[in-house]
């Protein structure tokens, strides 16, 4: 028997030792060291996640493993202890939880957090400001954007409240809840604490009282979430309401994102496109991964042929390491990371199911997209809807998507209309592309006509372009010719500016059903499709580009 045939009940039998003898007592026991990396999280403490494995077995077999037997990693034990429900992470020491307000709107609360948080602030921007910290900042956040957020000092008189308390006690590694009335909205790691003053007053100005945020906090793994905070507000502070930033220990509290993540409904699906669709765009993992996963999945994406396929490790280690070098996103040297984790959702699978053994002869481990998924990602609409997913939800700071699109294959995917820019009017003035030449000739009688029914007047937003030798218009497919195989025809045609056309084509605008122009990013309204009565446009291809953008959720009343 080995590491793999431990079971919940055994990992459960294990933790409850460690609890009764206490840490340093079970660990020499068995002869085990403290795990450098990777704890088993349950009711809110961490385990050893190694140790607790090797226990386990005694009360599987009546025997523990020794930690010679089996390796303690992320892909081995990391993999099946997650297999059996349990939450297992990166440990983090000293474990301090920090219930950070994230302000009201009087103090401008929610727009220095979508600021400086969601966002995120560009060094460069007040790297006189930043002064000293400047380096270290610029070594934690390799592609110039941090996140940050500061305390103002806490009265002279009032050493001892929870905020001054809090200012002092947090350490780097600490927990950070944001809260904002009742609800949890974002939780992150702190990864440098500095005073500066300078730097504070440069992001965010002063408060009512002239104070600025100069107790600042570099933070990491960022990511936003939705919880009712009341209950974990209660047991730390015993106070209905929290009030100011408050430091409690971490141990005894469950965080909201340790609770298990309900299970896959089964193992083969069916799955509905919706779910497929949130799936893609939560990815429920820390950010950098987020980002690693997305570069793998666009990879596996442009690698999506007639059949479905499995690719082996070496191969997508090659394939999506370049990719990820080339677009500079971090991540390049643990690209096993993506190939064994996107396990957890619904679209993936390896082969072997069990984890890799590291016997000489073992076949190499293959991953991919499931059956299911791979008959989806056959319909255009789906897999640019899935691509745009990625794209605008984890790697929209990566600034030359034409690039990233052309490494992994899918350059097709850029916009609508196929092409790394805007297809110009003319075919004689058509930008030549790479992966489709010109087989794309579209006829100049119909753009001519479209400009003429409008006067070259957008029908957006009412802007009609004068240059010194007339007025300038586009006319702009609704239904992409290339790969989404839309017809050049007026139906299919509208007469836009330049700025609305461009839009209109990288997925940043769409009409609604009632033929409002809305932006994809909030749903804001920019105007109303006008159509006169010579333009007969087809509906469906408004449907169709519609259901291609990744629109924003309705806000809430
Ligand atoms: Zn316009």
């Amino acid at each position: 028997m080995s590491y793999r045939d431990v079971r919940g009940q055994d990992v459960l039998a294990a933790i409850a030792r460690f609890d009764e003898v206490g840490r340093d007592a079970f660990l020499e026991r068995y002869g085990y060291d403290k795990a450098r990396r990777f704890v088993v999280v349950h009711n809110g403490k961490q385990y050893d996640s190694k140790a607790i494995v090797g226990v386990a077995h005694e009360f599987l077999d009546g025997r523990a493993l020794t930690p010679g037997e089996f390796s303690g990693g992320h892909a081995t034990v990391g993999l099946h202890l997650r297999g059996l429900g349990f939450v297992v992470q990166e440990r983090r020491d000293p474990q301090q939880l920090l219930l950070q307000p994230r302000g009201g709107a009087r103090d401008g609360g929610p727009g220095n957090f979508k600021r400086t948080i969601e966002k995120g602030v560009r060094l460069a921007d007040h790297a006189d400001a930043f002064g000293e910290d400047l380096a270290e900042l610029q070594a934690l956040y390799r592609d110039g954007t941090a996140k940050l957020w500061g305390n103002t000092p806490p009265a002279p008189a009032k050493q001892n409240s929870l905020k001054a308390k809090a200012i002092r006690g947090r350490r780097v590694g600490d927990r950070v809840l944001f809260y904002a009335k009742r609800t949890f909205i974002a939780e992150a790691v702190i990864l440098k604490l500095f005073h500066n003053p300078a730097a504070a007053r440069s992001i965010w100005g002063a408060d009512k009282t002239g104070e600025t945020f100069e107790h600042m906090m570099a933070l990491g793994d960022v990511r936003l979430i939705r919880e009712d905070a009341t209950d974990l507000v209660l047991r730390a502070t015993r106070q209905e309401t929290l009030r100011s930033v408050t430091l409690v220990p971490a141990g005894k509290f469950v965080t909201p994102t340790e609770q298990p993540k309900p299970t896959k409904p089964s193992p083969d699906g069916p799955f509905s496109v919706e779910q497929h669709m949130t799936e893609l765009l939560t990815l429920h993992s820390p950010e950098r991964s987020a980002k690693s996963e997305s570069v793998a999945l666009l990879w596996t994406i442009g690698q999506v042929g007639d059949k479905p396929r499995l690719h082996p490790l070496s191969t997508f280690r090659q394939g999506v390491s370049m990719v990820l070098t080339a677009c500079g996103v971090e991540g390049a040297d643990e690209v096993e990371r993506p190939f064994y984790d996107l396990r957890r959702t619904s679209f993936w699978r390896i082969d072997p199911e069990e984890t890799p053994s590291s016997a000489a002869n073992a076949p190499e481990p293959r991953a991919g997209f499931t059956d299911e998924f791979h008959r989806l990602l056959m319909d255009v609409s789906f897999r640019t809807k899935a691509i745009n997913a990625l794209r605008s939800r984890h790697l929209d700071d990566i600034e030359d998507h034409e690039s990233l699109l052309a490494s992994v294959g899918l350059g097709d995917y850029l916009t609508v209309s196929g092409g790394p820019q805007r297809d110009a009017d003319t075919p004689g003035e058509r930008r030549r592309r790479p992966n489709q030449g010109s087989s794309v000739v579209r006829d100049p009688k119909v753009v001519k006509k479209v400009k003429a029914l409008y006067d070259h007047t957008c029908q957006f937003c009412g802007t009609r372009l004068s240059t010194g030798f007339g007025y300038y218009s586009e006319a702009a497919h609704i239904r992409g010719l290339t790969v989404h195989t839309g017809p050049d025809d007026l139906e299919n045609l509208l007469c836009l500016c330049a700025n609305c056309h461009v839009q209109f084509d990288g997925y940043g605008l769409y009409v609604d059903e009632d033929y409002v122009v809305r932006r994809v990013r909030d749903r804001v309204e920019v105007g109303k499709l006008r159509v006169v009565p010579d333009h007969p446009i087809d509906a469906a291809h408004i449907t169709y580009h519609r259901e291609l953008c990744v629109i924003a959720p309705p806000t809430s009343p």
